[in-house]
C-alpha cells in the first residue's frame, strides 16, 4: 500500500507521505485531550481566537484592490507636494471592508513615505462611536498630532486655534479618518463639527485639513445640509457587499491563521460563506459566525468543527443577537411584548390593539409604578416600531365592527422569558395572567369566543 493511501483506495485530500494519517491524528486529539482547537500562539500579541475578533486586522487584504488602489492614488498629492488631497466619502454596508481597508492604506502611506524621505502627512483616525461630542473629536485628532488639550473646560475656538498653529508650523497637511462618520450628521452640534474643519482650510491656505468620512449609511449624504455638502465637496468610493466566492478567501485567510490544522475544512468555509453571502455580504459576520462554530466544537470537546456545530453556533448567535436586542429596549417596549406574549401564551389567539392596551394598564399597575402609563396613539407607534424589527406582525383587519389593528408575536415565549426573567421586575410581570374580562375584543385565526 502506498503511503497516504487508505486500503479501500480512499485518498485523503493533500495527503502526502510524510503526513499522519487522519485517524491516527484524530485520535491523538481526541484522546491526549488537547485542549483548544485554536492555534494557542500566534504572534505576540494573537492567540488562533483573538484572530478572528473585530479588532483584529489582517496584513493582507483580500479583493479590495480597487479601493486600496483608490485611496492611494486619494493621498498623492499629500506626498507628492505636501498638499491636501481634499475631502473623501467611502461608502458601504457594514462588514464590507471600510474601516479596514482605509486604516491599512494610511498606515501604508505613512510607512512608505518616511521610508523614502517624502513628505509625511499627519493622518489622524476617529470613530464617532466613540467620541460622541464635538469637543472630544477635536481633543483626540489634536492629541493624535501631538497637541495637548485638556479633557474639559476650554472653548472649541482655542482648540481649533491650536490645531491651525501647529498645522503652520509643521507644514504639513492634516487627514483626518471620520469613521462611522453618519452617526455625527444626526445631531446639529457634531454636524457642524464637519463644517468647522472643512472651513479651516478655506479660511487660511496655510492650514490644509481634509477628511475622509466613511459611513454605513448609503444615505449619508441626504443628512447633510447644503452648507455641509457644498463645504465638502468630497469625491467617493462605494464598497460592495462581498460575494459569496470573496467570503469563502477572507474565511479561509482567518481560519488557517486561526485554527489548528484539520480543524476546519472546506465545507464549513463555505457554507459560511453562502450564510453571510445571502445575508447582506458582511464579512464580519462571516467571521463572527466562524468563531461562534469553533467555539461550539471546543465546548462539546470536538477535535474538528462539523456541521452540526455550525448549525447550533447559527441559532445562538440568532439568541445573542435577539437578546442584546430585547434587554436594551426602552421597558415601555418590553413591557408590550410581554403583554401580547402573555396573552398569547394564556389563550392563544392574536391581540388587537384596545386588548393590548387594557393588559400594559394591567401590567402597569402590577409592575408597582415602575412602568409609565401610554396612551393608545403611543401604543401604535411602538407596535409599528417593533413590526419594523421583525418582533411581530401587525396587520389591519375588517370585522364586522370595523377596522382594527391585530397582532402576533414573531418570537417564541422561551425566548422572551430567557431574556426577560433575567430582570427581577419583568420576571414577575411574566407570570401575569391576563384577565379574562380583557379579552372580549380578541380577534385572530385561533380566536373562539366560546373557548374563552
Ligand atoms: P466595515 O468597516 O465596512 O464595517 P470592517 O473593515 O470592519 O468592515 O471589516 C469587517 C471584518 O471583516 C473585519 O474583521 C475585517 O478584518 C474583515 N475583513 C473585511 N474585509 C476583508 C478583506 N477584504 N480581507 C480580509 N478581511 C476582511
Ligand atoms: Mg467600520
Amino acid at each position: 500500500m502506498e503511503p497516504g493511501y487508505h486500503r479501500d483506495g480512499e485518498t485523503r485530500e493533500g495527503a502526502t507521505g510524510s503526513e499522519k494519517d487522519f485517524a491516527d491524528l484524530l485520535l491523538e486529539r481526541i484522546l491526549d485531550k488537547k485542549g483548544t482547537i485554536f492555534k494557542e500562539k500566534q504572534g505576540i500579541d494573537f492567540t488562533g481566537r483573538d484572530i478572528l475578533s473585530p479588532s483584529y486586522r489582517p496584513d493582507i487584504i483580500l479583493h479590495r484592490d480597487t479601493q486600496i488602489k483608490q485611496i492611494i492614488e486619494y493621498f498623492v498629492p499629500c506626498i507628492n507636494n505636501n498638499q491636501s488631497p481634499g475631502n473623501m466619502l467611502i461608502y458601504g454596508k457594514t462588514g464590507t471592508g471600510k474601516t479596514l481597508v482605509t486604516r491599512h492604506a494610511a498606515a501604508k502611506i505613512v510607512e512608505n513615505a518616511s521610508k523614502r524621505g517624502a513628505a509625511v502627512p499627519f493622518i489622524t483616525y476617529i470613530n464617532a462611536k466613540m467620541y460622541n461630542t464635538k469637543y472630544r473629536i477635536l481633543a483626540k485628532i489634536c492629541e493624535d498630532i501631538g497637541v495637548f488639550v485638556p479633557k474639559t473646560g476650554i472653548a472649541t475656538d482655542a482648540i481649533l486655534d491650536a490645531l491651525k498653529d501647529v498645522l503652520k508650523k509643521a507644514d504639513k497637511p492634516l487627514v483626518s479618518i471620520i469613521d462611522e462618520v453618519d452617526l455625527l450628521v444626526r445631531s446639529r452640534e457634531k454636524d457642524d463639527l464637519l463644517y468647522v474643519l472643512t472651513r479651516l482650510a478655506e479660511d487660511d491656505p496655510a492650514v490644509r485639513v481634509s477628511i475622509i468620512g466613511i459611513s454605513n449609511d448609503l444615505r449619508f449624504k441626504t443628512f447633510l445640509g447644503i452648507r455641509v455638502l457644498s463645504s465638502l465637496n468630497a469625491q467617493e468610493i462605494v464598497f460592495q457587499p462581498y460575494q459569496r466566492s470573496e467570503l469563502v478567501d477572507i474565511l479561509k485567510q482567518r481560519a488557517d491563521l486561526a485554527f489548528k490544522e484539520d480543524v476546519v475544512d472546506e465545507g464549513i468555509v463555505g457554507a459560511i460563506a453562502t450564510i453571510a453571502a445571502r445575508e447582506d455580504g458582511d464579512a464580519r459576520k462571516a467571521i463572527a459566525l466562524l468563531l461562534k462554530t469553533g467555539e461550539v466544537a471546543e465546548q462539546e470537546g470536538a477535535a474538528f468543527i462539523d456541521a452540526e456545530h455550525l448549525v447550533k453556533a447559527r441559532d445562538r448567535l440568532d439568541l445573542d443577537t435577539t437578546e442584546s436586542f430585547l434587554s436594551t429596549l426602552p421597558v415601555q417596549f418590553q413591557i408590550v411584548i410581554i403583554a401580547i406574549s402573555n396573552a398569547q401564551t394564556h389563550y392563544k389567539c392574536s391581540a388587537n390593539t384596545g386588548v393590548i392596551l387594557k393588559i400594559y394598564h394591567d401590567l402597569v399597575k402590577e409592575s408597582e409604578d415602575f412602568v409609565s402609563s401610554i396612551g393608545l396613539r403611543r401604543l401604535l407607534q411602538i407596535l409599528k416600531d417593533l413590526n419594523d424589527q421583525g418582533i411581530l406582525d401587525l396587520a389591519v383587519v375588517s370585522n364586522g365592527r370595523g377596522r382594527s389593528s391585530v397582532v402576533s408575536m414573531n418570537l417564541e415565549r422561551s425566548i422572551i422569558e430567557h431574556v426577560f426573567s433575567k430582570n427581577q421586575q419583568l420576571k414577575k410581570l411574566l407570570n401575569y395572567i391576563p384577565k379574562m374580562k380583557c379579552l372580549d375584543s380578541f380577534l385572530g385565526p385561533s380566536n373562539d369566543s366560546n373557548d374563552l
